[in-house]
Order: structure tokens, then C-alpha cells, then sequence
């Protein structure tokens, strides 16, 4: 008992600094999964120790004590936190509960859990009268005065329908920091040399909790003292440009209204019915919250967005399931900080903390040394990850990082890992700064840029520096360029420490004599075999070689590993000139003015094809049956020229990259997004925001069947299973 007092005492007192760091300087130190798991931690020591429980505890209040900046605001009704389950059993128990005291099951409402901050508005005969954040659910903070720059908030309540406007409306929402604007802005910081933000969340908080009336009041005062001179212009611009970007701040900001509060003069019996009121009167609801009446409902709501994560236009940490009818919710009633007829299912959590062991360097295929993290394994977005590309040397000293240190790790879903900074807290003295090294850590070659004024350092030993022309290797075999499945990493590494080949032009006069004398390659004799055999995976990977020989011309020029060629390029190359021979022999005005070529890239054929082990690679390649050109014929045969496709969702056969190149290699184009000028969406299974892009802007949807048509017969017969929208 004496332990589990002092354990609670250190659980409250760091809960409630987190907090303070939380809701009053919108700069939380702890990662929002650590908050969560100290808070679990209380809520379990406080079932198992009852006596332990006080008024004061963080299980029994609202989050978030008022800063002194602000006014106070009294709530005309109490705000409340939500409870939170993490996976499919707690959810379960909460509905078993539910169920149980209401005796029957009841409707629920399930809605979107925004990332951003609670605010309460009051609006008097449909006039604002007040804006505020939560503060401890009682009392907020009074933003009324920035109300005014936030176009999401309306100021004036007025019936679409011509209904009456309710003499008294509160009602809560989420203020919140859309995504695309968090990275503009954030851009926007770093060009100007200021700290950027951690997440939305921050930055709809710091945006929404500024004191913008103090500014213009300082402002204001400065200009009526009527003082000229070049140091009094300079600050009042540097004013005025801080009060612009505070301001834009504010006019940015997104609110979706998810709950009543106070109303007279109108009546609803079901809270979804209410949203169907407050959109009426002009307040921006949203659009996916759906009512269901079973339990597979409720699952498949949360599974569907837990995939689409990504697809909304504000971050989400959860999703909200609410009971629908008001009568039912006043038979639950609230805890003294969450309401009973709702809980919160939190998806696991995107940004966590891990320590930061080592920076170490990867030398790639055209030799760019990259520093990447080494962190102690940390599971995050369903995944456990660690290591993460740190990009540049500049990259590490911009993000601040020491080895040694608790970093915050990102990873949004299927987005590559993050280090997004370090935990300054967390600084003991013992973490030092990362050096770039001067040597190529695999040859021992001295690094250095490219040309002057290049962010990235190189290994200049492009032709026997084994980390790139491992690196090469894999490239070779990769889909992008020749597909060739069995020669993976391990298969390229057992080449070239058993000398099998000197760089990429050895790969096609490999035979299986050769591999025989790899152990890699090689099993033991079965019963009635003689001597080593070829593995399976070696005896596919030379029939994968034999079927790379007639890959397509494109293809082989990616495979070359030439500077700026990736595969459209490669495909410009291709239809341009037809032949490897007529690539290496163009004169560099004939490449550059090639369509889709430039000088760039000009420049990069003609450097790659003046070096004589690049021709030999070649020559090797022709040697061992590559195919070097393309029949006339099928460089004419473009169906989809001119035709630009977005493909969303998953389809059957295809993968996300197989498809698109189907695209390509018939001339057509495949875009990240859709827009007017998108001839044709496909959309698979699970299709997200693309497809309400494409219905909103009348671009034709097709589904497998409609992409089968694309690839054999063209646009026209594509559009002919054009689905109903
Ligand atoms: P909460 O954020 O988990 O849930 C309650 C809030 O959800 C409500 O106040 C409401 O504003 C919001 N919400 C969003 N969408 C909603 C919807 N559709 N319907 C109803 N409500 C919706 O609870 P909380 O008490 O505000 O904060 C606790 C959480 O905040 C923690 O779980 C953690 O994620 C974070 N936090 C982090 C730190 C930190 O140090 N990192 C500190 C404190 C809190």
C-alpha cells in the first residue's frame, strides 16, 4: 500500500504537468500514446486501490486548467472528456455494459475522432456570443475575439429551411488544423527560420490560443505614437507581418460541431437529428457520421476508417460511438468526466518516443551517402520499426538531433518512418552530435559533393565500391526495372563475394555451372543426386534472368542505372530513339530536344555512355541475349497517348505498381491525384477520397472490369463500364 500511494502520486504529478504542457502551452513533451499509458496505469492502481481515489485525481476531472492569459468563460453546461478503449475486447465490454443498463440495444451513432481541440460556442438569437475552449469542462478560456478571422466559425445562425433560429444554442465541437495546410505552414516556418510544429494538433491549439486583439492593441499604440525612422518602420513591418501570419493562422482553421449543449427553442430526440438542426442553421457538421444498429455496423466503421486513416482531410485518432437517442443518454448520464452513453476507440498511436542509438550511413546505388537512425525497436501505426532515413548532414543538425537521444518517431500509416525531433527534457549530457564521415565506410574512398553547393556527399568509386554496386545489383532485378524475382539482396551480396560477377555486366553470362560453385545457390544432394545442387530459388532466378533477356527496351535502360532515368524517362528514351545503339550514338542537341527528355537528362545519358566500363556493361549484356531495341511496330503502338488515369483502391492481379505500368507501357499517363484534367479513375476495392474527388469533379469511375478494357481495347471501351456515380 505504502508503494502503490507513492506510485500514485508520481502518476498524478506527472499526468497533471502533462497536461499544463498539453492544454495551456499547446507543447507536450510526452508522446500522446505515453500520456495514454500513464493514464491507464492510474485508472488500473486506482481500481485495485480504491481509497486511493480523490476529487483532485485525473480520473475523475476534465483536462486542462485555464491559462491566465485568457478570461474566464463559465460553461452553461459542463463539458466532459470521453473514455477510451483500445481494441475489439474493450469495445466489447463497453457495449456488453451499455446494452445491460439500457436492457435493450441501442442505436448508435458513430463519428470521426478529430485531432484537435474542444471549444464550446454560445450563440444568442443566433447571434455568437461566445467562443471558448474546454478548460476543466466548467470554466474555458473566452476566444470570442478570434472568432471573428475564422471563416468555419459562423458568427450569425441563419434556418436554410426557414426554420426559426433557437433563441439559445450551445454547442461543441473540434477546432482543427487540416492537414494540407499544417504542411504548408510548417514549410512556410522553416523558410522564415522559426521552429515548426509537432502535429495539427499544436498548431490548431497555439493558432486558436493567441492573442491577436493584444497585437493589433500594440500595433495601434505604436503607430499613434506618429514616430518616424528606419528602426520604428522596421518594427512596425515586423509587426504587421506577425500579425498577418497570426491572423492567417486563425482564418485556416476548420471546425465540425459534434455536440449540444444549452438549447431553448428547439427540440430534438436524437443527437443525430440535432446535426441535421445545426446544419440547417449554417454549422459545418460532418459528413460521415453514420447511425447503425448492430454491432458488425460499429466494426466495420472503425475498420473502414482505420484503412482511410489518411483519406480525411483532418488528422484522427479515433472514432466516437455515441448512443443516439437523448433520452437514452440521459438514463446513463456522465461520471464526473466522461459521459457513460459514449466512448472513444483510439487507433494505435502514430508518433511515439524511442531513443536515438546511433546514426550510421548508407552508401547508395549512385553513391550518395545517406545518414539514417538507428532507434531502439519501437512498435508505432501497427508496425515495429527501427531505423528511419535522416536524408542529409543538414537534415540532422536542422532536426536538432543528438545520438543518445529520446526522439519523437512519426509514422503515419503506410508513410516511411519519421524522426521528427528531440525530447530537450530528456538531455542527461551524455548524447553527442553525429560527425558525417570524410571516407566511404565500405571503401574508404574520400567523400565528396557532387558539385559545389550539393546538400548530398558521394562515394566517387561508382565502379568497385561494393555497397553501390550491390546496391546496383538489386536494382537490376528490382520492378521497376528488369524484374527479376530471386535476385534479391542476399542473392546479389552471394554474387559478389563469390566473385560470380565483377559488377551488373557479368549477371546474363551467369550459368548454372557458375552458381554451382556459390554455396549460396546450392543445396546437398538428395538420394540419387551427385554433388552440390542448385536451390530452387537459384534455378528461378536464371529462368527470371532468361525472361529479363526480353523485357522490353525501356526497361533495360532503367536497369543501366543512368543519373535523372527513371521510367518515364526511360519510356521517352525508348519511343524516341527505339535502340540502345541509337541512345549511346545521339548527338546531345538530338537528346535534349527529344520529347521528355531536356538537357538534364541529355547530360546525364552522355556522362553515363562516356565511360568505357558503362559501354562494357553494355557490350556484356548484348553478349548474354539482352534485347537492345524495340520492334518498330510495338514503339508505334501508343493506345493510351494522351490518356491520363488515377488509380485508387486495391484490384484484383494487380499491384499498386504493376497496374500503373500496364498504363505506362501503352503511352498512357498515371497521376497521384485527381483532378479535371484525369481522364479516367479507377477505383478497387477500399477506393478512399479519390473516388468523392473524382463523383464531385464528373470524372468518369471504372472498376477491374473497366481497367481490363483500358489496357486491351483503349479509353473508349473503358468508359463503356463506366460505373453510376
Ligand atoms: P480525448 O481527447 O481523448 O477525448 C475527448 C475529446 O474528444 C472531447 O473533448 C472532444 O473535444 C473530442 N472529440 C473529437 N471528436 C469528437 C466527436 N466526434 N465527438 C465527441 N468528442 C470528440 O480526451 P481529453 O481528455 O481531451 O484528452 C486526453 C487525450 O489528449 C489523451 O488521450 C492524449 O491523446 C491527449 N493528451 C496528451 C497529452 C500529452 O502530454 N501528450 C497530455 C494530455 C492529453
Amino acid at each position: 500500500m505504502p508503494h502503490a500511494r507513492t506510485r500514485w502520486t508520481e502518476l498524478v504529478d506527472a499526468i497533471n504537468q502533462a497536461r499544463a504542457e498539453y492544454y495551456q502551452q499547446d507543447a507536450p513533451h510526452l508522446s500522446d500514446a505515453e500520456y495514454d499509458a500513464l493514464y491507464a496505469e492510474l485508472v488500473a492502481l486506482e481500481q485495485e486501490h480504491p481509497e486511493l481515489v480523490s476529487g483532485e485525481s485525473p480520473t475523475q476531472t476534465v483536462g486542462g486548467q485555464r491559462s491566465e492569459m485568457f478570461e474566464p468563460v463559465e460553461h452553461l453546461q459542463r463539458m466532459y472528456s470521453l473514455d477510451n478503449v483500445f481494441d475489439e475486447d474493450e469495445l466489447t465490454a463497453w457495449l456488453d455494459r451499455t446494452e445491460a443498463a439500457l436492457g435493450s440495444v441501442p442505436e448508435l451513432l458513430c463519428e470521426l475522432k478529430i485531432d484537435g481541440l474542444a471549444v464550446d460556442a454560445v450563440y444568442v438569437d443566433g447571434q455568437l456570443r461566445t467562443l471558448a475552449t474546454r478548460g476543466d469542462g466548467r470554466v474555458g478560456e473566452d476566444v470570442t475575439y478570434n472568432a471573428r478571422f475564422i471563416p468555419a466559425v459562423p458568427r450569425r445562425l441563419t434556418s436554410a429551411s426557414g426554420a426559426e433560429v433557437p433563441r439559445l444554442l450551445e454547442v461543441r465541437g473540434e477546432i482543427f488544423f487540416p492537414v494540407a495546410d499544417f504542411e504548408r505552414i510548417n514549410a512556410e516556418q522553416q523558410d522564415l527560420g522559426l521552429p515548426v510544429f509537432a502535429n495539427p494538433r499544436n498548431t490548431a491549439a497555439g493558432s486558436l490560443r493567441q492573442r491577436v486583439d493584444r497585437r493589433e492593441a500594440e500595433l495601434a499604440a505604436v503607430r499613434a505614437e506618429g514616430r518616424t525612422g528606419e528602426r520604428v518602420e522596421a518594427r512596425i513591418a515586423r509587426m504587421e507581418a506577425e500579425l498577418g501570419r497570426a491572423v492567417q493562422r486563425l482564418e485556416n482553421l476548420k471546425l465540425t460541431v459534434h455536440g449540444l449543449g444549452a438549447v431553448e427553442g428547439a427540440s430534438v430526440s436524437r443527437q443525430s437529428e440535432g446535426y441535421t438542426l445545426l446544419a440547417d442553421l449554417g454549422l459545418p457538421v460532418s459528413e460521415r457520421a453514420r447511425v447503425h444498429d448492430s454491432r458488425a455496423g460499429v466494426h466495420e466503421f472503425i475498420a473502414y476508417y482505420g484503412e482511410h486513416r489518411h483519406d480525411v482531410e483532418h488528422e484522427i485518432d479515433g472514432v466516437v460511438i455515441k448512443v443516439d437517442e437523448l433520452a437514452r443518454q440521459a438514463e446513463l448520464g456522465e461520471t464526473s468526466r466522461a459521459p457513460r452513453w459514449a466512448v472513444a476507440y483510439k487507433y494505435p498511436p502514430e508518433v511515439v518516443r524511442t531513443r536515438l542509438l546511433d546514426i550510421q550511413v548508407n552508401v547508395g546505388r549512385t553513391g550518395r551517402v545517406t545518414p539514417f537512425a538507428v532507434m531502439q525497436p519501437v512498435r508505432v501505426a501497427g508496425s515495429t520499426v527501427s531505423m528511419a532515413t535522416l536524408h542529409n548532414m543538414y537534415e540532422v543538425e536542422r532536426k536538432g538531433v543528438l545520438i543518445g537521444d529520446m526522439v519523437f518517431l512519426r509514422k503515419a500509416g503506410d508513410v516511411i518512418p519519421e524522426v521528427l525531433g528531440p525530447v530537450l527534457e530528456e538531455r542527461d549530457g551524455s548524447e553527442r552530435a553525429f560527425v558525417m564521415p570524410t571516407r566511404c565506410p565500405e571503401c574508404g574512398t574520400p567523400l565528396r559533393p557532387e558539385k559545389e553547393g550539393d546538400k548530398d556527399i558521394r562515394c566517387p568509386n561508382s565502379r568497385s565500391c561494393p555497397a553501390q554496386m550491390r546496391e546496383r545489383l538489386f536494382h537490376v532485378a528490382s520492378r521497376g526495372a528488369l524484374d527479376i524475382e530471386g535476385l534479391g539482396y542476399k542473392a546479389a551480396i552471394a554474387l559478389l563475394d563469390c566473385g560470380l560477377v565483377q559488377d551488373e555486366g557479368d549477371l546474363f553470362l551467369l550459368t548454372p555451372q557458375d552458381l554451382l560453385g556459390c554455396p549460396f545457390f546450392t543445396r546437398e544432394p538428395g538420394r540419387g543426386e551427385e554433388g552440390p545442387q542448385l536451390t530452387e530459388n537459384a534455378k528461378a532466378m536464371l529462368g527470371n534472368l532468361d525472361a529479363a533477356r526480353q523485357q522490353p527496351l525501356w526497361r533495360v535502360i532503367v536497369a543501366l542505372s543512368i543519373r535523372h532515368v527513371g521510367g518515364p524517362t526511360a519510356q521517352a528514351l525508348a519511343r524516341e530513339f527505339g535502340s540502345l545503339d541509337a541512345i549511346a550514338s545521339a548527338a546531345p542537341e538530338e537528346l535534349a530536344a527529344a520529347e521528355g527528355i531536356g538537357p538534364i537528362i541529355a547530360e546525364g545519358v552522355l556522362d553515363w555512355f562516356a565511360e568505357d566500363w558503362h559501354r562494357d556493361i553494355v557490350a556484356k549484356w548484348r553478349r548474354g541475349g539482352v534485347r537492345m531495341a524495340d520492334n518498330v511496330a510495338e514503339v508505334g503502338e501508343q493506345p493510351l497517348a494522351g490518356t491520363t488515369v488515377v488509380i485508387t483502391g486495391s484490384l484484383e492481379g494487380f499491384t499498386r505498381d504493376s497496374a500503373a505500368a500496364a498504363v505506362t507501357e501503352r503511352g498512357g499517363k498515371v497521376a497521384g491525384s485527381v483532378s479535371k484534367k484525369t481522364d479516367l479513375l479507377v477505383a478497387g476495392e477500399n477506393a478512399g477520397s479519390k473516388l468523392d474527388k473524382a463523383v464531385s469533379l464528373g470524372v468518369p469511375v471504372v472498376g477491374l472490369d473497366g481497367f481490363r478494357a483500358l489496357l486491351d481495347d483503349g479509353l473508349e471501351a473503358a468508359l463503356t463500364h463506366r460505373t453510376e456515380t
